[in-house]
Order: C-alpha cells, then structure tokens, then sequence
C-alpha cells in the first residue's frame, strides 16, 4: 500500500493516528469492562494507559493487539479496521508491531540470540548468519552484553528477561512498540534503567510506544500522554502535569501519598539518554 511521504505539518490527519479507538465497548456476561472508550495514539509518541487493578488495561491492550475482541466499537490500528481482518492481514499487520509482554513469553529451550532471532527466522527469508547479526544489534540496543545471547532464558535476571523480550519485539523493526508493565517486578535500579531505554527507543525516530504501568517514576520520565481507565470509561487523557492538576477521585490516588510525590520531584530532573549505563544511586 502506498502510503504520502511524512510530512512536517502539525496537526493530527487520520495518518498520523497509529491507534484509533471509537466507541469501544467490552462486556464479560453482564460485568462490563469498557463503555463507549475514544481513543487516539499519535505517531512517535509514547503513550501510556493507567487504571486501578481490574480497570481493563489489559484487555484493551490485548484487543489491540488482535488477542480478543471488543463487544462493539471499531479499532483501527496503522490505518487498519481491527474487524473482520482476512488472516493475511492480520499477519501483515502482526509483522508492523513488536510486544514485550509482562512475563517475557521467551522459550526456554532456545537461547538469547535464537530468541531475538525468531521472528526474522519465522517471517524473512534472511540467512541465519544475517539474521545473528540483526538479533546482536538488538541485544545490543537494549542495554545487554553480546555474552547474554548464548544464555539461556533461565539464567537471566527480571531485568535481563525484559530487554531480552524487548529486544525480540524489536527484531522485525517496527513502527508500533506495546509494552506490558515494562518495570513491574524489577528491583528499582534495573527498573530505572527502563527510562532510558524507552527514550533512547523513541529518539531513534518514528516508533510509536504504548505502555501498560504503574510505575509513577516510568510515567513520569517517559510518558506524552496518559490514558486514565476507570469505572468503565476513560477517565482522562492528558500529559502526567495535566492529569495531576485533576480534581477526579479515580485519578487523584495515583498523584498522592509519598511515592506519588517522590516521582514527580524526580521528574523535574528528566533523565537523558547516556551512553555510560550506571546511573546515580
Ligand atoms: P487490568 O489489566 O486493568 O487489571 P483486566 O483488563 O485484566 O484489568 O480485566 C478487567 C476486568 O475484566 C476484570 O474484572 C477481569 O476479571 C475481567 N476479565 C478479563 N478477561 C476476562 C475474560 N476472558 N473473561 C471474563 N472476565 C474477564
Ligand atoms: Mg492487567
């Protein structure tokens, strides 16, 4: 399909919406999960969706990603209408986005390398001398040593199973990144390593992240816009600063008590990309 060359406008046109949600409503018997959500993630941002447990954060995600099926309403994702996709587009589709997924989903049976190495395996028709060098560069830029490839998934560490999944969803280069809960389960110096990390993602160019978390710090860091899910319906949608001037009781919980406030002190001194990987503290 051909699609016009990236312009410099700013407004938002229907190409510059990777996701486009509209009416979208999701029910389980008669519990109702979503009603009526609209929604919209922009090119290049990275976007992220909130909610107390159980508030549908990650069922929508997987509707998203072609994993279930809303009740009613439209998706579109990269321009295409989630509904009634033929499997030839779906898999071209799959082919666009990379998820990391909360618990790794790496086999165990294979290595690091053979890991990251899958979806160039399953979907190029790249040697496997080629395709052992694209899952190195992989590894590379999440942070891990050339080493971690021979290991086994067993042998890593909360922290190097995540950038190991990252860098398999990573492996087919695409436009479109989900992260699900990136820092949860991390100890807190792997988890601040997970800013840097999507920042050095996003300034690469082009690449579209949405994000499952409830890391106020990650949020705070990395976050253009937040999605507040509650009580069925989108709460609000707005930058960490707006949605913590918001007068909402489904939204004022997550910007109170000392963890709400440490991370936004943080926040007002932004980490950076860097080349060295320790960090203060
Ligand atoms: P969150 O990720 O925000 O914690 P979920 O999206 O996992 O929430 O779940 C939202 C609600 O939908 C929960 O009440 C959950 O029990 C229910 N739910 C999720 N998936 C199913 C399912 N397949 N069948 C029935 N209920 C489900
Ligand atoms: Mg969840």
């Amino acid at each position: 399909m051909a699609s016009p060359p990236p312009t410099v406008s700013s407004s938002a046109t229907a190409t510059d919406l990777v996701i486009d949600i509209s009416d979208l409503s999701t029910r389980f018997g008669d519990h109702v999960v979503h009603r009526n959500i609209n929604l919209q993630v922009r090119r290049a941002e990275v976007f992220a969706i909130i909610g107390g447990s159980g508030s549908g954060k990650s069922t929508l995600l997987r509707e998203m990603i072609l994993l279930q099926q809303p009740s009613s309403g439209h998706i579109k994702v990269l321009g295409v209408d989630l509904k009634g996709l033929s499997r030839e587009a779906a898999l071209g589709l799959r082919l666009r986005w990379g998820v990391m997924f909360q618990h790794g989903g790496l086999f165990g049976s294979l290595t690091v390398l053979e890991n990251i190495g899958l979806p160039l395996r399953e979907h190029t028709k790249l040697s496997d001398a080629e395709i052992d060098v694209i899952a190195a560069a992989k590894l590379a830029l999440t942070g891990l040593k050339p080493e971690v490839g021979a290991q086994y998934p067993a042998q890593l560490s909360g922290g190097m199973m995540k950038r190991a999944s990252l860098a398999r969803a990573l492996a087919l280069d695409p436009e479109l990144l989900f992260l699900d809960e990136p820092t949860a389960g991390l100890d807190p110096q792997s988890a601040g390593g997970a800013d840097e990390l999507v920042l050095r993602l996003r300034d690469q160019g082009g690449l579209t992240i949405v994000m499952i978390s409830h890391d106020l710090d990650l949020l705070w860091q990395v976050t253009d816009r937040v999605a507040v899910l509650g009580d069925g319906t989108l709460q609000a949608v707005g930058a960490m600063a707006e949605l913590s001037q918001m007068d909402n009781p489904l939204i004022r919980p997550f910007f109170e008590g000392a963890r709400g406030r440490a991370a936004q002190t943080a926040a007002q001194h932004p980490v950076q990309p860097k080349e060295s990987s320790s960090k203060p503290k």
